[in-house]
């Protein structure tokens, strides 16, 4: 009855939309932002000084996905379409990769691991050039693409649950558990960022270990849901200042509980690794002296483009893959 009454509430009352977009928007938001504090002098002056920016363009790309249809398979691959782990079929070098399975193949199911290299060979450009308005975009979306590959559900095909009856439960992993347990709950001590010899088996290594850890994350909230009544796994609670159906805070707090920590171990390693890539690639372009408080952050034309994305975004006008 009480759910009724919500219900006739009209404006108020929406359904939870916690669209999937690897990492919600909040997580990504504040790993860009955390990953600041791990960096050396030489690096942290420019990046503390516009961590405002870093932190607002951190989800550039998943807007992005509305507007350009090839953004879509930036963001995830489907590592159990190649096989089991740890996928040896699947080369890591992409001419390798293209000839074996062909480039819309590859596409179809994913390009995280190899879109990555394409955004460090930017940084590490941008970086001998001093070029800041382009530091600072591509630092900013780094920051999304590596801590995507770092959710499980971004290396499996059912994504979302839509194979196993478990629909919602992307949203529920990266969006819904984070927003209630990371601010002041978790640990976000790390520590600081690390040089990585590879920098492409380092992001293969975590994809790996998000592409192990999808079984759990599937079968955990099965088995969750088998032992839970229907009406306590969703309730009516306020989100965003609006009153939304999602999944109640009990059952979330049960979820996070049985993973035993890994959504925050993620988060943390999402932190570290986006941290530590920043610093590689400034490594590699030499260790520029870069300014503190630069007079330039964002160029014009940048500022209009993410302008319209953002408007784009906000009409959600979907071209891509579902998968986010
Ligand atoms: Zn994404």
């Amino acid at each position: 009855m009480a759910r009724l009454l919500l219900a006739l509430w009209g404006g108020w009352v929406m359904l939870c939309p916690f669209s999937a977009s690897a990492w919600g928007f909040f997580a990504h938001e504040r790993i860009n932002g955390l990953a600041v504090n791990l960096l050396p002098p030489g690096l942290q002056a420019l990046f503390r000084s516009q961590q405002t920016y870093l932190i607002r363009h951190a989800t550039d790309p998943d807007k992005r996905r509305y507007a350009v249809k090839e953004e879509g398979p930036r963001h995830y691959i489907d590592l159990d379409r190649y096989g089991t782990y740890p996928f040896d079929s699947l080369p890591r070098e992409w001419k390798q990769a293209v000839a074996r399975f062909t480039e819309d193949t590859l596409q179809q199911h994913g390009i995280v691991p190899w879109w990555m290299e394409v955004m460090t060979g930017r940084l590490i450009k941008a970086f001998r050039e001093k070029d800041i308005p382009r530091i600072l975009q591509n630092a900013a979306e780094i920051g999304h693409y590596l801590s995507d590959a770092h959710v499980p559900l971004h290396t499996c095909r059912n994504h979302n649950g839509q194979f196993s009856g478990q629909r919602g439960i992307h949203g529920l992993w990266e969006s819904r558990i984070p927003e209630l347990l990371a601010v002041g709950k978790w640990n976000f001590w790390i520590g600081q960022a690390a040089f990585i010899e590879d920098m492409p088996a380092y992001w293969w290594l975590r994809l790996l270990e998000s592409s192990l850890a999808a079984d759990s994350v599937l079968r955990i909230e099965k088995e969750l849901d088998a032992r839970t009544d229907p009406s306590e796994k969703y309730a009516y609670e306020e989100r965003k200042g609006k009153l939304v159906r999602q999944y109640s805070t009990r059952y979330t707090k049960q979820y996070d509980s049985l993973m035993n920590g890994m959504v925050e171990r993620r988060m943390r390693l999402s932190v570290q690794s986006v941290a530590s890539i920043w610093f590689t690639c400034w490594v590699l372009a030499g260790q520029p002296d870069l300014p503190s408080s630069p007079q330039q952050h964002e160029d014009p034309e940048q500022r209009e483009m993410i302008r319209q994305l953002d408007r784009q975004w906000r009409l959600k006008r979907v071209n891509g893959s579902e998968h986010l």
